[in-house]
């Protein structure tokens, strides 16, 4: 049987070079992200399976700036952002600056199944999730990535599935030497993370810049008003630019016409 399916993932944009330091490490924490979500398209599994698994073996890896190898805040402290969002019926789930979480796409995912909100954050969040037994971690289980060449390290996954159905997951620690507090777009649903039935979106770069123009949204509005899948991420990371920030994105359409695009130096992506 012919397959549609698709999945893109990226561990994160920033001054990353070519065959740099941390290629050793990054580049099976791809495969492995790429392989664990393609199984789940091969069985015939959903978009949003196949990006939350992908974005799992991500944050285990430790060696992107997401679940155990999140930066710390200046106090610090580890707090996690993450968000994913089903493109057939646009229902999302995320959850913003929660601490010590093990994986954060999980508790995104608990939020979108068993709540009626979006995005949970502060108290409520953490007591929403010990209650639903998310799996929280101690101090010393968290290693962030060492590498001062690696700014971002954000990771995030979007899928096509054999049904046409897509999906965007991304999940972050921040950005280094953030303020406790603060919250990135990836979070933010049509900043940094958006799927709806014409495409899905996963961002990475400096936050504010993707929180101020908008970003994922404003790339599926141009797909939906007609441009390519490459010309509306380019032009996204163009507002991005005039702004003064950089970054990149993962986006996928409903035909498969997919791009990886960055105005850093480097992006971590991988394609299936
Ligand atoms: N976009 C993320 C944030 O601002 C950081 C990153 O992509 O590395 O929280």
């Amino acid at each position: 049987m012919a397959s549609k399916a698709r999945l893109l993932v990226h561990g994160g944009a920033g001054n990353i070079l070519p065959a740099n330091a941390n290629e050793h490490a990054t580049r099976p924490a791809l495969l492995a992200a790429l392989q664990a979500g393609w199984g789940v398209l091969q069985q015939g599994g959903a978009a949003l399976e196949a990006a939350q698994t992908a974005v799992v073996v991500l944050e285990d890896a430790g060696v992107f700036t997401a679940g155990k190898g999140a930066v710390q805040d200046t106090n610090g402290n580890v707090s996690l952002d993450a968000a994913l969002m089903n493109g057939v019926d646009q229902r999302a789930g995320a959850v913003a600056c929660v601490p010590w979480l093990r994986n954060p796409i999980l508790a995104a995912r608990l939020v979108l199944d068993q709540t009626k909100h979006v995005l949970m954050v502060g108290g409520g969040a953490t007591d929403f999730l010990r209650f639903q037994q998310a799996a929280f971690e101690a101090r010393d289980y968290f290693s962030p990535a060492q590498n001062a060449v690696v700014k971002q390290g954000t990771v995030g996954a979007v899928a096509l599935d054999n049904s046409g159905g897509l999906a965007a997951a991304t999940s972050t620690g921040g950005t280094a030497a953030k303020l406790p507090g603060r919250v990135g777009d990836s979070p933010l649903i049509g900043a940094g993370t958006y799927a709806n039935q014409t495409c899905a979106v996963s961002a990475t770069g400096q936050g504010e810049f993707f929180i101020r123009s908008v970003f994922a949204h404003r790339v599926a509005v141009a797909i939906e008003h007609g441009m390519s899948v490459n010309d509306a991420t380019a032009s996204a990371l163009a507002e991005v630019a005039r702004l003064g920030g950089e970054g990149g994105a993962i986006v996928i359409d409903a035909g498969g016409n997919a791009c990886a695009l960055f105005n850093t130096k480097g992006m971590y992506r991988g394609v299936i």
